[in-house]
């Protein structure tokens, strides 16, 4: 008996048990990877049984594994002539839609396990954002906290070196995450050129203005973050406008989620960094943080020599014990669990939007969605980077720019069309009001039906 119809004697827990079971199987200890595929088989069962296609074309079974996965040695050497060595990874995971597309990320934790679950949670991101984009991601384990100006640049021309081999503006397409800014986007855009010899513009996103990138990409993750969250609000006749907000983080996507709640209305209260968080009763001072963040490189405990008034507590997880009635987890993978989850119902919250890749755990969803609370999930909700990317890319095809509000315009359609695509999914596959699998759904059905187009590869 074939493989195929085997399958089709088991129920489809079953197989989907199975295709987990397989997941962790090949993927021994890689936790967050195991995290972020549990969440997302989580929703589909009913698209399975409604679209029996996609199991006898194992389109599950394909999705879950990488198209490509490499990892290569970064050497450098540091300011005081020691040779230091990173790993550097990229995972293609998925070109259905088009070239690979997604974030660098230089931090101490990146491992495969991390590139992998952002590798694949980009795929379903790209594909809700409607853009010809493949998912992809990448980075390295090293700790750009520390280091010095010509450090970074030596670390970026060391991993670009080596990166260039498997990128192109047909083929894929980085741009920024953690620990990867405007920065180290031009040091590494710099050396591809070198090695290179030619200008293409289009082999990264997230460039400086004055050399290919676009205007409002900066803006792009906390904006869209923010535009996601004013979609769920408005579902139940309800507006940003003085409500108290809480946003973790203070990098790129926290400092222009805060900016534009602000813009809008909203209170917001508190801020963090990985060594803890600021609570300013009176609405953080947001030029205050541009300034210690963007400029100064600082910590945002230096946030209250500047204003007395605001109080610094250490341990960023703890700034979810901060009462609010909106909550954007801005900084980084699982740093909202079942515990914030719990004290932030009992403190009055009403939505969460996430503005990071798979800030809550798993528990911490369940828990939010059970008590009502209106959740955006990352996929959906922090999808305004990469669709500004693709924008981005359009732009250096054709050789043009647009202005800041026409990218802004497009990206605002962008989010509100996820919000609705993704309504409509959880509706149609009887998970009415559950965006999390809504998004799982719209995304995946998007990448399913092309893959179902392209054959078996
Ligand atoms: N790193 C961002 C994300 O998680 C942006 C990726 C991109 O612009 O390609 O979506």
């Amino acid at each position: 008996m074939s493989k195929l119809i085997q399958d089709h004697t088991s129920t489809t827990e079953t197989y989907i048990q199975s295709i987990y079971d397989t997941v962790i199987k090949r993927n021994p200890g890689e936790q967050e990877f195991h995290q972020a595929v549990n969440e997302f088989l989580e929703s589909m069962a009913p698209v399975i049984e409604q679209h029996p296609e996609y199991r006898q074309h194992a389109v599950l079974e394909r999705l879950l594994e990488p198209e490509r996965l490499v990892s290569f040695r970064v050497p450098w050497v540091d300011d005081h002539g020691q040779v230091q060595v990173n790993r550097g990874f990229r995972v293609q995971f998925n070109s259905t839609l088009g070239p690979y597309k997604g974030g660098l990320r230089f931090h101490e934790t990146v491992n495969s396990s991390i590139i992998k679950f952002l590798g694949f949670e980009q795929i379903f991101k790209n594909a809700l954002t409607g853009q010809p984009i493949g998912g992809g991601k990448g980075g390295s384990d090293f700790d750009p906290k520390g280091k010095s100006d010509m450090e970074i640049m030596r670390f970026c021309q060391s991993f670009m070196t080596e990166l260039y081999k498997y990128i192109g503006s047909d083929v894929d397409v980085p741009a920024g995450d953690i620990g990867v800014g405007g920065r180290e986007i031009g040091y590494l855009f710099g050396q591809y050129k070198r090695i290179r010899g030619g200008n293409e513009p289009g082999i990264l996103t997230g460039k400086g203005i004055g050399y290919g990138g676009s205007l409002a990409r900066t803006e792009a993750t906390g904006y869209g973050c923010i535009y996601f969250l004013q979609e769920l609000l408005s579902s139940r006749g309800l507006h940003l406008q003085g409500r108290r907000t809480v946003v973790s983080g203070s990098g790129n996507v926290s400092i222009f989620a805060m900016e534009k709640a602000q813009e809008l209305g909203a209170i917001v209260v508190a801020c963090s960094d990985s060594g803890g968080y600021i609570v300013d009763p009176n609405g953080i001072k947001l030029d205050t943080v541009k300034q210690i963040k963007l400029v100064e490189g600082g910590r945002i405990r230096d946030y209250v020599t500047h204003h007395p008034e605001a109080s610094y507590h250490y341990g960023s997880t703890d700034i979810w014990s901060v009462p609010c009635e909106i909550a954007l987890p801005c900084a980084t993978q699982n740093e909202l669990d079942a515990a914030a989850a719990r004290r932030l119902i009992g403190n009055g919250l009403i939505a969460i939007a996430e503005g990071a890749n798979m800030p809550s755990t798993l528990d911490a969803v369940h828990l939010l969605l059970d008590n009502d609370i209106l959740f955006g999930p990352a996929k959906a909700a922090n999808a305004g980077g990469v669709a500004v990317s693709a924008l981005e890319m359009a732009q250096n095809s054709m050789r043009l720019s647009w202005s800041f509000d026409e990218v802004d315009d497009k990206l605002k359609q962008i989010m509100q069309h996820i919000y609705r695509d993704s309504v409509q999914a959880a509706k149609t596959y009887g998970f009415e009001g559950n965006l999390v699998a809504g998004a799982n759904i719209a995304g995946f059905r998007r990448v399913a039906e092309a893959m179902l187009q392209q054959g078996i590869i």
